[in-house]
């Protein structure tokens, strides 16, 4: 209701203001209204969507639709000459976005519930926008551009200055530091501890989820971009100490769930014991 302007930003921190609630619980909900909310908004229009500051496409992208769902896209040149949109990929992020945004399996139960509600409803919460969509989009090295662009699609509060740099910039690090400090990124345990998707799924957190694996491969392979990064001085510690024959199965793991993906195939832990 606030993305589409049915409540204004200003009165609803008033009304906030005016209630009998813990301050705690007033300052937590401020700080997403008027420090995030208001900062996204204020860099979307200082920068015109990043375009300011990276390179543009020249029409709008279709996010996979035209390979995974068709009819063909007709995307064409915006009338008022906006493009496609920013494309910035600071961690050099090209891949495809899987079939799986787009409705087909994926074996990961934390994904399929979340396209499915996202399908359904056009709506999902924004932790799950984050934690489970962006961040898996992120794990496997998925074009910040073609993620975003699905959002547009996918989403019924989609709009420019809201999609822009929630995408581009938190969800995927795709502005490197330009806006956030860090990618948000996340393996089982931190998916596990904030929600109930596990108890659902054919994959163990503590065990066998390949999250957990694209997660220390991810850290890998961007590790030298990442390094001068002091939040991340202790992620890369502990990545050190997995040891190189663990961070190679990492590897092969990312290799084989994006191969999967691709075919596309459902994940099951049959394809674990397969890597090697
Ligand atoms: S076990 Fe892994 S894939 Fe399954 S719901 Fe949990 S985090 Fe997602």
């Amino acid at each position: 209701l606030l993305n589409i302007h049915r409540l204004l930003p200003g009165q609803m921190i008033k009304d906030v203001v005016a209630l009998k609630l813990p301050l705690a619980s007033k300052e937590g909900f401020i700080r997403q209204v008027l420090g995030w909310r208001e900062f996204v908004r204020h860099v979307h229009q200082a920068t015109d969507g990043f375009r300011n500051h990276f390179p543009s496409a020249d029409i709008p992208g279709n996010a996979g639709y035209n390979k995974w769902v068709q009819p063909t896209w007709k995307a064409s040149r915006n009338a008022s000459g906006l493009n496609g949109g920013a494309t910035p990929s600071f961690l050099g992020a090209m891949n495809p976005l899987p079939s799986a945004f787009w409705g087909t399996a994926s074996g990961l139960h934390c994904l399929d519930h979340v396209i499915g509600q996202v399908w359904e409803h056009g709506y999902s919460h924004h932790i799950t926008r984050l934690m489970i969509l962006a961040n898996i989009a992120t794990l496997l090295d998925v074009s910040p551009r073609e993620l975003t662009d699905w959002f547009w699609v996918a989403y019924v509060d989609a709009f420019d200055w809201v999609v822009e740099p929630n995408v581009l910039a938190m969800g995927t690090f795709g502005t490197g530091p330009f806006m956030t400090t860090k990618p948000y990124i996340s393996g089982a345990a931190y998916i596990n501890r904030m929600s109930d998707f596990c108890t659902g799924c054919a994959f163990n957190p503590k065990t066998n989820c390949p999250i957990t694996n694209l997660y220390w491969a991810f850290l890998d392979r961007h590790k030298k971009q990442l390094q001068a990064n002091p939040r991340l001085v202790l992620p890369l510690r502990n990545l050190k100490k997995r040891g190189p024959a663990t961070i190679r199965k990492d590897h092969q793991i990312f290799t084989m769930v994006r191969h999967e993906f691709e075919k596309p195939a459902i994940l099951t832990p049959e394809h674990l014991l397969h890597t090697k």
